[in-house]
């Protein structure tokens, strides 16, 4: 279609939940772009005001969350000191039943799920149980509430679009054929900043080599579960939830260039590729604009240029989290939910310099096994689990920060 037929398309509205994040201004850059297609319904955030409220005055979204009644707060007194008339205001509202109401509004035909956490999984499944199409960033909806979530889909018929750069391009392969001749899935991982780091130095990386990653700009949690393959790990849950294939049939392939996002392979031995600059605005537009496809502000990859592309199978010695991921996505029930919650502690207490890097795998292996599985009916469920596993990794990763702290004292010396 010419870009000038999309001006007769009907324009339609967004809930950007996350909107301050990587993920959330990358989604108002395209829209940005793409003028014609959407206008925006409703922002929500966690807490930089800052950010929001640029956002509002360069978005007028009609609703605009905040995690907390403080910030809102905070945020009322921003917008009296930027001089926007009130009438420009957007209805200011905080708090888990407000993302609810801005993902589920009648108003609303398409949601961006771009929150990051299981502070996410609420609004999204609720979208999802109403019908609306959703763009999925947020990795713990499917890694934490999977089954849930999925059956949602198929009850209600929502349009669940990828987001995470790999599972886009498995979605854009799957187009080209028959989804009963696909034999597996393959998922691309940069290898993250230690891709060549022996198993003997992890033990002393820092948390700045840790956030330095070579080929993405992310949020801080991604960027640590890069660096672990964590995320890579949640990407293989995620996908055979998204595209019902088991764990066997996603492979995991190492590609530093990060521009090869996925592949597929049919029966008959055939690979297909989807390729694209190593840009998240690709992929949200892709979500944005499908079934169609727009003009994106996006690098076009330059063929005039020699390159070489590796590929490499990843070292589940090093990246023990990896192989913890199909493990659980064998076992089923809530085990992924599990090593989810204590993975999002582990990180943190690494962020904090209170766990070494292979100190992550080592709290979320323990917290797996002191957990026992159970199947989740319910969100609530869910969250549950979520908190239980939470609160033993926490304990799990304060024995680990002692253990440290006291292998660092010196020893006495005698007398
Ligand atoms: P980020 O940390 O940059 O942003 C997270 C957003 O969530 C922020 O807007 C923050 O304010 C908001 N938020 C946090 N807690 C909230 C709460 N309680 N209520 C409302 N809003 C809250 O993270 P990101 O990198 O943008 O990633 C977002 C999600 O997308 C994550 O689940 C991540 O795994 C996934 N993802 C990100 C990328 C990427 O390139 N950044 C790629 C694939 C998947
Ligand atoms: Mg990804």
């Amino acid at each position: 279609m010419m870009a000038a037929a999309a001006h007769l398309l009907e324009m339609k509205s967004l809930t950007l939940l996350g909107s301050t994040g990587s993920i959330g201004a990358n989604t108002l850059d395209v829209v940005r772009h793409n003028g014609h297609l959407y206008r925006v319904y409703a922002l929500a955030a966690g807490h930089n005001v800052d950010a929001i409220l640029q956002q509002i005055i360069e978005f007028r979204p009609e609703v605009a969350v905040l995690a907390t009644s403080g910030g809102i707060a905070r945020l009322a007194a921003a917008l009296s000191d930027s001089g926007l008339p009130r009438p420009n205001w957007p209805e200011l509202a905080f708090g888990p039943a407000a993302l609810i109401e801005t993902a589920t509004a009648p108003a609303v035909d398409m949601v961006i799920s771009a929150i990051v956490g299981v502070a996410g999984l609420e609004a999204t499944y609720e979208a999802v149980r109403l019908g609306k199409r959703v763009g999925l960033a947020n990795k713990e909806v499917l890694v934490s509430g999977g089954r849930l979530v999925m059956d949602a889909v198929k009850e209600s018929g929502a349009e669940l679009l990828p987001i995470d750069s790999e599972h886009n391009g498995v979605h854009q392969c799957l187009r080209a054929g028959n989804r009963d001749q696909v034999t597996k899935l393959i998922l691309t991982a940069s290898g993250g900043p230690f891709r060549n780091t022996s198993k003997h130095a992890l033990h002393s990386v820092t948390p700045a080599q840790a956030l330095n990653h070579p080929t993405w700009r992310m949020g801080q949690r991604i960027t640590i579960d890069s660096a672990t393959l964590m995320n890579k790990g949640f990407e293989v849950i995620e996908a055979c939830w998204l595209f019902g294939f088991a764990p066997s049939q996603v492979d995991v392939v190492i590609h530093p260039q990060s521009t090869v996002h996925a592949m597929i392979e049919y029966s008959d031995g055939s690979v297909l590729a989807q390729i694209s600059a190593t840009d998240m605005r690709m992929p949200i537009q892709y979500a944005l604009t499908w079934p169609e496809r727009w003009q994106a502000p996006v690098p076009k990859i330059d063929w005039s240029q020699a390159r070489h592309w590796d590929f490499a199978p990843p070292d589940f010695d090093r990246f023990p989290l990896l192989k913890l991921a199909y493990q659980c996505q064998e076992a089923g029930g809530s085990a992924t939910c599990t090593l989810n919650a204590a993975d999002e502690i582990a990180v943190e207490a690494f962020l904090k310099g209170e766990i070494p890097f292979p100190g992550i795998a080592a709290v979320v292996e323990e917290t797996l096994s002191r957990m026992p599985n159970r199947q989740p009916r319910t969100v609530g469920d869910i969250l549950e689990i979520d908190k239980e596993s939470r609160s033993a990794a926490c304990a799990i990763a304060r024995e680990l920060a002692g253990q440290q702290a006291a292998a660092a004292q010196p020893v006495p010396a005698r007398v």
